[in-house]
């Protein structure tokens, strides 16, 4: 899942990107109105949330030029005040929810979950992915291989995923990157062949053959035991 934020506000950005990514969820974190056009031109967003008051275009312009564009991204407003007017023009400008500040962020995963669950429950019905002897609940995040337990920290899940939503497809690392760590990742380089490996530990822990294979020059693949 990825989440673009709209917030011209650097802590409550950061915030929302350190807490979300906790979630498992990829963050981009824009500031402004306008840029927000070229972000959403580039990549595939399950949800947008998008602040009021920004340099540029307000909440409301951005959102009513997203749809008029045809972009059909849920978009959660963050309201600054819990405000009928600015409800009511949020809601006129094509938005699908909107929150108030300050907000619990138990609050906000809830408002989320709820709006992607709507938009992706008619894509994808299967709330549990499979591959071989491998089993992925989307719902608790939980992983089985086998019948046995896996435990996944966040980030870990997210891979997962990743490869499960796209099985048997070479995926490059810069690919793998931005989908779980967002554009703007400036740790280390050798970020996705770490994890990778950590998940293959987990994965084959109990001398179950390899599902994540080695894609030489290009990165890597899901799919069945060669
Ligand atoms: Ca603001």
């Amino acid at each position: 899942m990825r989440i673009l934020v709209v917030e011209d506000e650097k802590r409550i950005a950061r915030f929302l990107k350190q807490g979300l990514e906790e979630e498992s969820y990829a963050v981009d974190v824009v500031t402004d109105g306008p840029s927000v056009f070229d972000w959403v031109a580039g990549a595939t967003y399950d949800l947008i949330m998008l602040d009021v008051m920004l340099p540029g275009l307000t909440g409301f312009e951005v959102c009513r030029i997203l749809r008029q564009r045809g972009v059909t991204t849920p978009v959660l407003m963050l309201t600054a005040r819990d405000e009928v007017d600015d409800r009511v023009t949020g809601l006129d400008a094509g938005a699908d929810d909107y929150l108030s500040k300050p907000f619990a962020f138990k609050e906000l995963l809830a408002r989320i979950r709820a709006l992607t669950r709507r938009t992706s429950a008619s894509a994808t019905p299967d709330t549990v992915l499979k591959l071989a002897n491998l089993e992925l609940d989307t719902i608790t995040h939980r992983a089985k291989r086998g019948g046995r337990k896996i435990e996944l920290t966040a980030k870990e899940y997210a891979l997962l995923e990743y490869f499960l939503r796209h099985p048997r497809r070479p995926l490059s690392r810069t690919l793998i990157r931005e989908a779980i760590w967002g554009y703007d990742y400036y740790g280390a380089s050798n970020v996705v062949d770490v994890y990778v490996r950590h998940l293959r530990q987990k994965l084959e822990v109990s001398g179950d053959p390899s599902l994540i294979h080695t894609v030489r020059g290009v990165g890597y693949k899901i799919d069945d035991p060669e």
